[in-house]
């Protein structure tokens, strides 16, 4: 198999040959047929995430991030040969030749948070395909257990291979503010998870939202994919334009970016008793003042990722309410250096997705 791996932080990616692993224990070996390029693999090239406060960095390499390491943790691919201990029951009816998506955010599996579901919060060992073991920057990958393969019967596996990371943040983070959906809610960045957001907020049925982003280009973006309204989070009076355009109290902000600008604004948009759902790891320090958090009685919340069940229930709604793709573009697996170059500069709208 052939794959591009991280051999030292931020250096370049190298490409690699070896033995195409044979699928052992429960293990399912899939044919990489797409790999999303997230911005998150950047902090884990790049090593770490910026704390603020002249903190030292959050470095990756100090949680368990052992290097070489295959990214990749939003993966499409076809069904190639199951472990000898996969049990019939275990396929859940999948079967050799499937098309399946990767649920990459693994736990220890054993502990009770990864037992009831909850395998992204695990806090005992996480687990993570393409963080913490290797993923799909690569024509072939194992996946531990069948549980972990969603069917994409349907799906066009290029523009899928998103769901697993952006999709499922965006759908877990608009989950936590369900309850106002049916008011314009506030969307701080329209990268790739702003695009997401916009078009499940849509086929949740939410009312829409404001997004907050200050690059010119994406806001037109955010603006094509239906945003109600946007502004630029650099301009000087950009509270008094959120409270404008919402045209009513904002209950619910949801950061995708998360600097200190962004949690800031979306702090300050708020109404009392709003909550502010922090999700981007783009990194520094929170500047809200503390006793505005009581006095609003604001709820901020941070959001990692999803769980299994949410990324089964992404899938269908993307399947029952035919949810466009978010423009993606498409790369050959050789390219996967160029895609985190263009990425960590910024030029690129919507996702790039490797296909080997
Ligand atoms: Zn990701
Ligand atoms: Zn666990």
């Amino acid at each position: 198999m052939r794959s591009f791996k991280v051999v030292d932080f931020n250096a370049p990616l190298k490409e690699i040959e070896e033995p195409t692993p044979g699928p052992s224990g429960t293990q399912v070996l899939i044919r990489v047929k797409a790999a999303g390029v997230c911005h998150s693999d950047l902090h884990i090239w790049e090593g770490g995430y910026e704390l603020g406060h002249g903190r030292k960095p959050l470095s990756l390499k100090d949680r368990g991030v052992s290097l070489p390491r295959t990214m990749g943790h939003e993966t499409v691919g076809e069904i190639v040969a199951f472990g000898p201990d996969v049990k019939e029951a275990d396929k859940g009816g999948l079967k050799k030749g499937d098309v399946v998506l990767a649920y990459p955010w693994l736990g220890c599996g054993k502990c009770p948070t990864c037992v009831g579901g909850d395998e992204n919060m695990c806090a005992v060992k996480p687990n993570a395909l393409g963080v913490f073991c290797d993923g799909g920057y690569a024509d072939h990958m194992t996946v531990p257990h069948p549980k972990y393969l969603l069917d994409l019967k349907g799906l066009d596996p290029v523009t899928a291979a998103p769901y697993a990371c952006s999709g499922v943040t965006t759908y877990s983070a608009l989950k936590k503010v369900d309850k106002d959906l049916g008011t314009p809610i506030v969307i701080m960045g329209a990268g790739g998870l702003g695009l997401m957001a916009l078009s499940l907020l849509k086929a949740l049925g939410g009312k829409g939202a404001i997004v907050v982003d200050i690059d010119a280009k994406k806001r037109e973006a955010a603006e094509k994919a239906g945003a109600l309204a946007t502004v630029d989070g650099k301009a000087p009076d950009a509270l008094e334009q959120l409270a404008k355009k919402a045209g009513e109290p904002i209950r619910a902000v949801i950061d995708l970016v998360g600097n200190s600008q962004s949690s800031q604004l979306g702090f300050d948009c708020l109404t009392k008793g709003g909550k502010l759902v922090i999700v981007g790891l783009f990194g520094g320090g929170a500047t809200f003042a503390l006793p505005l958090i009581p006095i609003k009685a604001v709820t901020i919340q941070g959001s990692y990722v999803g769980n299994l069940r949410e990324t089964q229930e992404l899938l269908d709604l993307v399947r029952a309410k035919k949810v466009p793709p978010i423009p993606v573009t498409p790369m050959p697996l050789a390219k996967a250096n160029d895609a985190l170059v263009d990425l960590q500069k910024g030029k690129l709208v919507g996702r790039a997705v490797l296909t080997p």
